[in-house]
């Protein structure tokens, strides 16, 4: 069905001209609220216009003050130039950071130094994000070295002991993909998210080899009874001003339309993340502009709209704007990393679905055309046709711009491609020589191929995506049937009371079928709404669903015929009767508990967090750390929550979802939200 879209655009699309976008997008630096975010987004809105479309500046307060939902406009903030100098012990003087070498060097949002330079003493931390880390260092006054959390270090150290500045060595370890001393050299994109009213401080950033080698010289002095000290100057700005996206779009015939997003902020370059995904949205503009200009595809019935915006912030401005007109989006894609050349950085490239609770046709359509892009080469006998890069589709897991659309308060499904891992992420070495334009390529043709089959959908091409998505979903019921028996299985061959193993993952089928079931249904009736209202699409539409409930019977059917059979080969049969059981003292808690959401879109904590007492703060920090595997479970959470489930429904929600849970970390969680007024109990 799409596929005329994709070999049309595949003799338009081009991975050189997405390049150079990418060349020029990376030229700047493009901190959110900054001079150099502007300049990207006009460069973003001139280049449309010359290629035909009709593009524009949304610009908006960044006054530190408004709120787009629950998400803070931050100041504007611009630095003319900053350096950090060793100047005592006298032998060892030298430049550690200098703005004007890499715009990483400085902890972006720094204040001005105070006196516009100053000299201090350094301080090493021991990562500096407990008490303990202070009980025998004094801090005020001076400057501190850590590779700990930022926020918790300035929390503790700055605002907490009164240190005037942080200089980070930090870096990341994540094998197999990025394997210790692989960014001794580099830096870390690092930044102070100001909330306000926070005691003004400056900061720099060093590579570890640096870190190790300035740590063991303040080492060596503490022997000697002699103080390392700086000489820093930081000549930047804080003020109200403005943040701007880049808004694009080819009308369409109705007023409902399909939204393109990117993020176009981070620090120059940041070629990979992400001027790589604002090029591919514009170069996917510019190739539908030009076949829908040539007469080449007919102009869609709905507009396809494209969206480059400083990451979150503009996504919230942009909705929170338009509340009026979310109902009509109909979907959206957020390109975030997608320019990466595998061999170097590493990883694949990914489809990431929807979260389960907002299903949608989305995930099925781009995944059938990811199978066609896929299709690049072939075997010898030519029956078969497989991809020569590395790629994956993946379940939800947020942290861009598409958690905010696909939140259920807003409700427009958006799936997301990006390449994860990669080696260079967030890092100084994020730069052009590791863009590839045939990546680029295959990127913007999949966004440019979805992105016109939904604005052109009407009622066959309806026909042909519920069947699409009806069968790729009972693949999917399937696939996680047996995956349940697999392990149920293996679970009984150890330790003990098999039986009750057994019992109990027979139970669990019992709740897993009918949600994937009803994720399934609802994947399928949101394609009606491409249908416009045909009357013969209602009955494709109870045909598909009778046969997927038929099909998960049948499956739960033949899941518990295996656990059976096993359990009688093993003497294990008939198996215990588990009942409903008592609620632990922690479940009762959250069963008492029934969230109801304040805001539209997810919580942006950040700013909300000064409004706890410092005890919650340091609660709100402890819950993290303890808790660091779980923090995505929260999100998920939120999207469950719906005002009538209790905590512990939306936990066992999730835990269909994501295959675990943390009900100690959700009840800590939404206890401490509902402390910032970002979500009330009912
Ligand atoms: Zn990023």
């Amino acid at each position: 069905m799409f596929k005329r879209i994709l070999e049309e655009l595949g003799r338009e699309v081009s991975g050189e001209i997405a390049f150079n976008f990418v060349s020029e997008i990376s030229r700047h630096h493009r901190i959110q609220a900054s001079p150099g975010l502007r300049a990207a987004v006009r460069y973003v809105v001139e280049t449309l216009r010359g290629h035909g479309l009709d593009a524009e500046v949304h610009e908006y307060p960044a006054d530190g003050e408004s709120y787009c939902w629950s998400s803070l406009m931050f100041r504007e903030w611009s630095c003319r130039d900053a350096e950090l100098r060793l100047v005592e012990p006298e032998e060892e003087a030298r430049t550690l950071a200098r703005w004007s070498e890499s715009k990483f060097s400085l902890i972006q949002r720094s204040h001005p130094t105070p006196g516009g330079c100053c000299e201090a003493e350094v301080v090493v931390l021991e990562n500096g994000e407990e008490d303990a880390d202070y009980r025998r260092v004094d801090v005020k006054g001076k400057v501190v070295l850590t590779n700990g959390d930022l926020a918790r270090v300035y929390e503790m150290a700055v605002e907490r002991r009164g240190a005037i500045g942080i200089i980070f060595d930090g870096t990341w370890v994540r094998p197999p993909a990025l394997l210790e001393g692989e960014l001794d050299d580099a830096l870390r994109y690092t930044s102070f998210w100001w909330a306000g009213d926070e005691k003004p401080c400056f900061g720099f950033v060093i590579t570890p080899r640096t870190g190790r080698w300035l740590r063991a010289l303040v080492e060596k002095q503490r022997r000697r009874r002699k103080p390392v000290k700086v000489w820093a100057k930081v000549d930047s700005q804080l003020h109200p001003g403005a943040i701007e996206n880049a808004v694009a779009a080819i009308p369409g015939e109705t007023d409902e339309e399909v939204v393109v997003v990117a993020h176009i902020c981070h620090p120059q370059p940041s070629a990979n993340d992400n001027a790589s995904g604002s090029a591919a949205a514009m170069e996917a503009a510019r190739a539908l502009q030009r076949l829908i200009a040539k007469g080449v595809l007919p102009r869609p019935r709905r507009t396809i709209r494209f969206t480059l915006v400083p990451e979150m912030t503009g996504s919230y401005a942009y909705l929170a704007e338009n509340e009026e007109r979310i109902p009509r989006m109909v979907a959206a894609l957020n390109l975030d990393m997608v320019g990466e050349n595998q061999d170097v950085c590493g990883g694949p490239l990914i489809v990431e679905r929807t979260p389960e609770a907002a299903p949608s046709f989305v995930n099925a359509l781009m995944e059938a055309i990811f199978d066609e892009v896929k299709a690049e080469a072939g075997n010898l006998g030519g029956s078969a046709r497989y991809a020569l890069f590395k790629h994956a589709v993946t379940p939800f897991s947020g942290g861009s711009d598409h958690y905010i659309y696909s939140d259920p308060t807003v409700g427009v499904p958006c799936p997301m491609i990006i390449q994860w891992p990669d080696k260079f992420w967030h890092t100084s070495y994020d730069t052009l020589d590791k863009v590839d334009p045939a990546m680029l390529r295959k990127v913007a043709l999949m966004a440019a191929t979805y992105a016109y089959f939904i604005a052109d959908a009407g009622p066959e091409e309806a026909i042909w995506l519920a069947s699409e998505v009806a069968a790729r979903e009972r693949r999917r019921l399937i696939a996680e049937v047996q995956a349940h028996v697999t392990e149920a299985l293996n679970a009984a061959t150890k330790g003990e009371e098999p039986g009750r193993k057994l019992a109990e993952a027979r139970l669990k089928l019992r709740r897993k079928v009918p949600y994937l079931l009803g994720r399934a249904v609802e994947a399928v009736r949101s394609v009606r709404r491409l249908a416009g209202g045909d009357p013969g699409y209602g009955a494709v539409e109870e045909r598909l669903i009778s046969e997927l409930e038929a099909a998960a019977k049948a499956e739960r059917k033949l899941a518990e015929r295996a656990i059976a059979d096993y359990a009688e080969a093993k003497g294990l049969a008939p198996l215990p009767t588990i009942r409903g059981g008592r609620l632990r003292k922690l479940e009762r808690e959250a069963a008492g508990i029934v969230p109801r959401r304040v805001y539209r879109g997810p919580v942006s904590v950040r700013p909300w967090l000064r409004k706890l007492s410092r005890e919650d703060r340091d609660a709100w920090w402890r819950l993290g750390k303890e808790h660091k595997e779980s923090r995505t479970l929260g999100t998920l959470a939120m999207y469950w929550v719906d005002g009538e489930r209790s905590l512990l429904e939306v936990s066992r929600l999730v835990e269909l979802e994501a295959g675990r849970t943390d009900l100690k970390y959700l009840v800590g969680y939404f206890r401490l939200l509902r402390k910032m007024g970002l979500v009330e109990f009912a």
